[in-house]
């Protein structure tokens, strides 16, 4: 499964270095590898008997675009690829002004549990690997031939649950002889697992750390995310302290409104108290709604809004992109899902 992709530079060279090979040809290997070749055929300065016995030793998969849609409305590409093994997992490439971003998937499914998640609802499936993180953002620029210039690891999957493979997945694109995307313009999302939180504060990486949140007190956020069972919001609000006051870095605030669940303004006090001491930016999100579950969009966010800058914290409403082509993560991957067992039944 892309072994070879997952690996970094020094271990890549070192690969090819038991196989008797020259210390120069790991960069060379390298760079082809993160320009997203299908066949070692196009590594045109590496000697043909490499290429062979790269290709019988570590054949080259290549994840395959089983679906694309691409909304009218505003150019954003979503993406199905079918991995190696037959699983899928999404990608989305959104378009803005100041550049492209691709939204990227870190595990086939999740096992967090989130109630108005469409990327969870059967479960985890397995981890990615480092490579194919990889191969997302490369063959989301090769098949859109738009270049990209920002990742979030926002798509299906809690990074922090697949954290090793998340860090190496940095470490190789960030890589100045492979796609060279500055931590700066990464962001990775998480519903708060508190040991990762502390494990990423150590590492101090440029990256935006982004906090599903969606509720400030324990019972409702418990009732909408199980992983508030594990690690409660007070453990998540101080593990958020602790994260700013050791990178000096804003974390962002992810709230999806559910109405008369998570919109009330005494949530929006809570919020504004509970990050005190910390410059935190509340990312407003309008529900979307998932066939599966009972919970609706809220109808005050102007209010709720409101409520949060009254007390003086920056609150934004994420701008929806591709809403006629559910690019909403994991949606996509469902709707095939259920097609193939309809396809299945019906045989
Ligand atoms: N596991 C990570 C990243 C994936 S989800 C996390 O939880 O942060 C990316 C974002 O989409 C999260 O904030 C998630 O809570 C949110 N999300 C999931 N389903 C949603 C829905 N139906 N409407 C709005 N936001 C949703």
């Amino acid at each position: 499964m892309n072994e070879l992709k997952s690996l970094t530079l020094p271990e890549l060279t070192e690969t090819l270095r038991a196989m008797g090979e020259p210390a120069f040809r790991g960069k060379q290997v390298f760079t082809w590898l993160h320009k997203g070749i299908t066949s070692y055929d196009e590594m045109g300065n590496i000697p043909k008997d490499l290429r062979r016995k790269l290709e019988a030793s570590y054949p080259l998969d290549v994840p395959r675009p089983v679906r694309k849609q691409v909304s009218r409305l505003d150019g954003t590409i979503k993406y199905l690829w079918e991995l190696e093994d037959g699983n899928c997992i999404e990608s989305v490439l959104m378009r803005y002004r100041h550049g492209n971003t691709v939204c990227i998937s870190s595990q086939v499914g999740c096992r967090m549990g989130c109630a108005f998640c469409a990327s969870t609802i059967a479960g985890k499936v397995r981890d990615l690997t480092p490579g194919e993180m990889l191969d997302q953002v490369i063959f989301t620029q090769l098949d859109s031939g738009e270049p990209v210039s920002n990742i979030v690891l926002m798509g299906i999957g809690e990074p922090l649950d697949n954290l090793d493979a998340v860090l190496r997945f940095l470490e190789l694109v960030n890589h100045p002889d492979g796609l060279n995307i500055g931590m700066r313009h990464i962001s990775l999302s998480t519903c708060g697992l508190v040991p990762g939180i502390f494990r990423l504060a150590e590492l101090e990486l440029q990256l935006t750390l982004s906090v599903s949140l969606h509720a400030p007190d324990s019972e409702t956020r418990s009732r909408i995310m199980p992983v508030n069972r594990a690690y409660d919001v007070e453990e998540l609000f101080a593990a958020c302290h602790h994260y700013f006051q050791t990178t000096g870095r804003r974390i962002s605030f992810e709230y999806a409104l559910i109405g008369n669940v998570n919109d009330h303004d005494w949530q929006a006090d809570l919020i504004a108290q509970k990050l005190r001491g910390m410059p935190g930016h509340v990312n407003l999100i309008p529900l979307n709604d998932v066939a599966e579950s009972s919970f609706k969009p809220s109808g005050r966010l102007a209010d709720f809004q409101k409520r949060l800058e009254s007390h003086g914290l920056t609150a934004t409403v994420r701008r929806s992109l591709g809403g006629d082509i559910d690019a909403s993560c994991g949606q996509l991957r469902r709707k095939a899902m259920e097609e193939a067992q309809k396809g299945e039944s019906s045989q």
